[in-house]
């Protein structure tokens, strides 16, 4: 038995076989193209882009597995900057007027058939299949194998983490990541128990091996002896039994034991959390990361329809209780393939958020459109995410109000009144509480990105995680701030980042007088039971 330590990111026991998540190709297909020089840009940007991920794992793996082994990824660089490769592939594309996949394809198998005695056939596939998977920007049919099991990587981004089904992944392993990512995020809202940052360690032989994800401990096993694998599904068993001793506060209030109550609601991302939510007794979602949807839909963005079915079927779901659809907060580490988003120096600080909509107007719209016509199917609110001004919340208003007039031009029906909120999630958002409270009708405390702007340390960077303290008294004191702020002008205040969940922060926010708290459907009831033992 080998026994590997990594980082937890969301708890829970899992027993499966162990199966790596290949990034491989649709079948490439061969197609004539008409705009030739069309098609090389669109494999210039193909390998700019490669060669980009190709660095960025290159400086992780230097940090974490050291310089010897992270040079396959400098190997595979040097791949795409091989000079026969290139011109082989833009000649099939610029003589033979053939797609860039097929050019990709072609040239490296000629390649390899020259060059069979190089032994780095690997790292030439690798190389390839990169370009064109970002070309065909497709992975979504590889995600599954036909029997449940756990899944390896090397890290998940988070538009393949969104793809992940419950049903057939019982839990997700990687060697690099975060805590505080999106993927990790992504991992608690669907409750599939994971360990991420295990290193080199988690070797590619491991493959069909029986492993046991402990989600509690952020460990995991290869192939475990038997008093281990009997220990571990006596605690699967227990977790049942907690869960079932949980159950027993559905339908209860979430009240102290001195009689202050609090709402508990929860985050979502997809159609298919929807039920979650139903069954964890929240009440209501707090938090719609709408921008999910626009991740797992590959090269187009959801159109309006798409987008105001799953609003709708939220809307409908939750009843009078409210649905707060975050608009989308793309950008940072949220990358939707169809954006085709400029290579940033730092993401993290880049165009995101309500930034990113109020320069994408169509595609803002079509959100806010979609919206509101799901806002009679229920008690449907709106807020705005990564605010830093007064002015972008009156910029993203008068769309609002734009789209409202072109609505009623159609005789479409949509509530008028919709309330609209604010995500506080940056320093400066918190010292322009007290103005931004005047503007908008809720506010929602981010912690995940108010912690990293407020400290400056990325979320998703490894090498400051040592540092990285959710609960800096800063922090603490900003949210105390907010809170005073927004309820002197008479408005109410949530908190939708992953310190709500945390179970020694609930007394301090039920303390200073927050309204209510949003957190994973899975960790509803827990908060219940933690928020009803406060004297
Ligand atoms: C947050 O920043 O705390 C938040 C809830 O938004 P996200 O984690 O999606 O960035
Ligand atoms: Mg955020």
């Amino acid at each position: 038995m080998i026994t590997l330590t990594g980082k937890k990111v969301s708890e829970g026991i899992a027993i499966g076989k162990l199966s790596f998540y290949k990034r491989d190709i649709k079948e490439v297909r061969h197609i004539y193209v008409k705009d030739v020089e069309k098609e090389i840009s669109r494999l210039q940007k193909a390998k700019e882009r490669a060669l980009f991920e190709l660095q960025e794992l290159y400086e992780i793996s230097i940090r974490e597995v050291g310089k010897a082994n992270a040079a396959i990824f400098e190997m595979q660089q040097d791949i795409l900057d091989n000079d026969r490769l290139w011109n082989r592939i833009t000649s099939i594309i610029l003589e033979e007027k053939l797609n860039a996949e097929y050019a990709v394809k072609t040239a490296t198998e000629e390649y390899l058939k020259d060059n069979r005695d190089k032994g780095n056939e690997a790292d030439v596939r690798d190389a390839a299949i990169r370009m064109i998977r970002i070309l065909s920007r497709s992975w979504k049919d590889k995600l599954y194998v036909d029997e449940p099991f756990i899944m390896a990587a090397g890290d998940l981004y988070p538009s393949e983490a969104v793809q992940l089904d419950k049903e057939r992944v019982l839990g997700f392993v990687t060697k690099y990541g975060t805590v505080n990512s999106h993927t990790a995020i992504i991992a608690r809202t669907k409750g599939i128990p994971s360990v991420i940052a295990l290193g080199e360690s988690l070797k590619a032989e491991y493959e069909g091996k029986m492993i046991i994800v402990d989600g509690y401990e952020g460990k995991i096993y290869i192939e475990p002896d038997y008093t281990l694998l009997t220990r571990m599904k006596r605690r699967q068993d227990e977790n049942k039994v907690h869960i079932t001793n949980l159950e027993r506060l559905k339908g209860k209030e979430n009240i102290t034991q001195s009689g202050q109550k609090i709402d508990i609601c929860a985050n979502i991302g997809m159609r298919e959390d929807i039920e979650r939510v139903i069954r964890s007794d929240a009440g209501g979602v707090g938090l719609f990361r709408s921008e999910f949807l626009f991740m797992e839909n590959g090269n187009r963005a959801p159109t309006e329809e798409q987008q105001f079915q799953a609003y709708k079927l939220a809307a409908e779901s939750m009843g009078m209780n409210r649905v707060v659809i975050r608009t989308a907060d793309l950008g940072g580490d949220k990358r939707a393939e169809f954006l085709e988003m400029e290579k940033e120096h730092n993401p993290a600080m880049g165009l995101r958020g309500i930034r990113m909509s109020l320069e994408k107007e169509e595609m803002f719209k079509t959100q806010l459109r979609a919206i509101l016509r799901a806002s009679i199917y229920g008690n449907v609110q709106i807020m705005f995410p990564m605010i830093t001004k007064v002015e972008e919340v009156i910029k993203a208003k008068e769309y609002l109000e734009g789209v409202k007039q072109e609505l009623k031009a159609e005789k479409a029906f949509f509530d008028e009144n919709i309330k609209v909120g604010v995500m506080i999630e940056t320093p400066a958002a918190v010292m322009l509480s007290g103005e931004l409270a005047r503007e908008v009708d809720f506010f929602s405390i981010g912690t995940n990105d108010l912690t990293q702007f407020t400290l400056g340390m990325d979320r998703t960077n490894e090498a400051v995680m040592s540092h990285y303290d959710t609960k800096h008294p800063a922090l603490l004191k900003m949210i105390r701030i907010v809170t005073n702020n927004v309820h002197l002008e008479g408005k109410t205040i949530s908190v939708c980042g992953d310190l709500a969940a945390d179970l020694s922060m609930t007394e301090f926010f039920v303390q200073i007088g927050v309204d209510e708290l949003s957190v994973a459907p899975d960790q509803v009831l827990g908060l219940r039971k933690k928020i009803r033992e406060i004297q």
